[in-house]
């Protein structure tokens, strides 16, 4: 079916709350196993409606925000998704405590049960206030954030577009773009410090309120972590430090040699390359060729994929008037479909597209045949190893896009991947010092910062820069404020990312067939079991980060 074709008419909220309640009662009082599945089916015809009819709605709304149709489609959902929220819950509640469990597992897999428990573990009617107030205060800080009007260059300008300037090739500009960014930050710490201290407060509430002794616990279950613990994770950040920190600091030099500086400073960390960053050739329309090229010839499974992607127009990629900003990959339950929307501008950002989303997008494709749509997707960063480790493995194919300049590209991005390992890392570490310290004032959070930097970035020098050498920077890290634990997911599937580069370095068809393992049990697995159908080292065991850098170590002197 052809995104153009799929019809849209509104699922109705109120009639799927009354039927959501029938199933429940139904799925309390079923008397055998067999009764239980077909409750659990029925439940995922209504589900999967509901799904496809609110991401249509959602996507033709980013495609042309000028269409109050479907504005008014999305708000509708918007406002009904959280009523809804309360009757799903009850019906899961019945499933996973029915004497009939078992034999739902077997049909469909014990693993979304266990997650489905994990879920209703951090929710009780009870901390709906509480919950309201927290998310009041993200968006207290969502909307500091946006409010920044910055005087630069003869105009006035948001965060987003300043940070262009903290790239720019002239050492004074980009000084001075640090400067203005530290002073809005400083002008504003007091009420950043407050909202953060008040969200600290409020999910440690919400944490005891609910059992548990502080919030990092509910942070895992909130995550759905279940396969790893904060001790493992722990073990993880110790391999970043004492195998990666080592590496990207003989890499900051590198790049101190290359942009002409005697001593890296804080407003060169961004400024990579005196020539620029490397460009795709072509128009967004060859740009997006030269992807379909890529994929056909990269397995017979992408092909099958990117065909089925392209004769079924499940693309939005072409920037026009009225499109909303960013970039996301989706996917529409009933027409067991994927689908790519992005605004190409002619910057690297277009391939990340190809290669990023269309990972996502593939790895939905290779499940979407699995009896519920809820076990396609595994958790975030088994997610993000299927888009990272695709970025990887097109490297075989970056010539159709940057042609001369291909070489350069893949320095780049192997380059940014090690660089972010440490900063992402550091603020995982962060996160537990603050939910298991509740109790820290503002000035100890900043100075625990600081302590963090000079483990995980030794080589930062702060200069003059107030902000960060305050060691107030981690308050432009919106997920440290909006998604707790939510970051150390990006530095497990960046490891993994590399794993499978590094196997694309030996035997590229070896790497395709492990990824192939990973990607196509969809949700059925956890993290760390699907690392091992993949035979590869879960990021927590000893010497799997070394391994990632004696290879890239190599691959970069040459
Ligand atoms: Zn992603």
């Amino acid at each position: 079916m052809k995104f153009k074709d799929m019809e849209y008419s509104r699922a109705d909220c109120d009639e799927l709350k009354e039927k959501y309640g029938q199933l429940t009662k139904q799925a309390k009082k079923a008397t055998d196993g067999e009764r239980l599945i077909q409750i659990v089916l029925k439940h995922e015809t209504l589900y999967k409606r509901f799904a496809t009819m609110s991401t249509l709605a959602e996507v033709r709304n980013s495609i042309n925000t000028e269409d109050s149709f479907y504005k008014g489609e999305k708000e509708y959902y918007d406002e009904m998704v959280p009523v809804l929220q309360e009757e799903l819950q009850e019906f899961l509640k019945a499933l996973v405590e029915s004497p009939h469990r078992p034999a739902l597992e077997e049909r469909f897999g014990e693993l979304l049960f266990t997650n489905i428990e994990m879920e209703l573990k951090t929710f009780r009617p009870e901390i709906i206030p509480l919950l309201q107030e927290e998310n009041k205060l993200t968006s207290k800080y969502q909307e500091l954030i946006a409010s920044a009007q910055i005087d630069f260059d003869g105009k006035v300008l948001n965060l987003s577009q300043l940070a262009a300037y903290k790239e720019n090739p002239d050492r004074q500009t980009r000084h001075k773009a640090y400067l203005a960014e530290s002073e809005f930050f400083m002008a504003n710490q007091a009420e950043l410090d407050r909202i953060f201290d008040e969200l600290v407060k409020k999910r440690t509430d919400i944490a005891r309120a609910l059992g548990f002794s502080n919030f990092t616990e509910l942070g895992y279950l909130r995550m759905t972590r279940n396969c790893y613990d904060p001790a493992m994770v722990k073990n993880f950040r110790g391999q970043i430090i004492s195998d990666i920190v080592p590496l990207v600091g003989k890499l900051k030099e590198m790049q101190a040699e290359r942009i002409g500086v005697d001593k890296l400073k804080v407003y060169d960390d961004l400024f990579g390359y005196r020539e620029g960053n490397p460009k795709p050739e072509g128009t967004p329309e060859e740009i997006l060729a030269a992807g379909k090229r890529m994929y056909e010839e990269m397995s017979p499974e992408t092909k099958e994929f990117i065909n089925f992607m392209f004769d079924n127009e499940l693309f939005d990629v072409i920037t026009k008037k009225g499109k909303a900003a960013g970039g996301y990959c989706t996917e529409f339950a009933d027409y067991k479909a994927p689908f790519i929307f992005a605004n190409f501008n002619g910057t690297s950002g277009d391939v990340d597209v190809l290669t990023h989303e269309a990972g996502h997008a593939f790895a939905f494709y290779t499940s979407r045949d699995f009896e519920l749509a809820e076990t396609t997707n595994p958790t975030y960063e088994s997610c993000e190893v299927h888009s990272m480790s695709m970025e990887f493995i097109a490297w075989k194919w970056l010539h159709l896009f940057y042609g001369e300049d291909a070489k350069r590209a893949k320095f780049m991005h192997l380059e940014s991947a090690l660089v972010f390992l440490p900063y992402g890392t550091m603020v995982d570490e962060f996160q537990h010092i603050v939910y298991d310290n509740p109790d820290l004032t503002p000035q100890q959070r900043c100075e625990a910062w600081l302590t963090l930097e000079k483990k995980y970035r030794p080589y930062m020098d702060f200069d003059d820069v107030d902000f960060y050498r305050l060691g107030r920077g981690w308050q432009r890290q919106l997920h440290i404020y909006m998604y707790p634990f939510y970051y150390i997911d990006y530095c497990l599937a960046q490891t993994v990312a590399l794993f499978f580069w590094s196997l694309t370095q030996k035997d590229f068809q070896d790497a395709w067939r492990r990824y192939m393992a990973f990607t196509t049990q969809g949700g059925k697995k956890t993290f760390v079991e699907l690392c091992g159908v993949a035979r590869i080292k879960t990021p927590f065991e000893e010497g799997c980060v070394k391994g990632i850098t004696d290879t890239a170590g190599d691959w970069l002197k040459r």
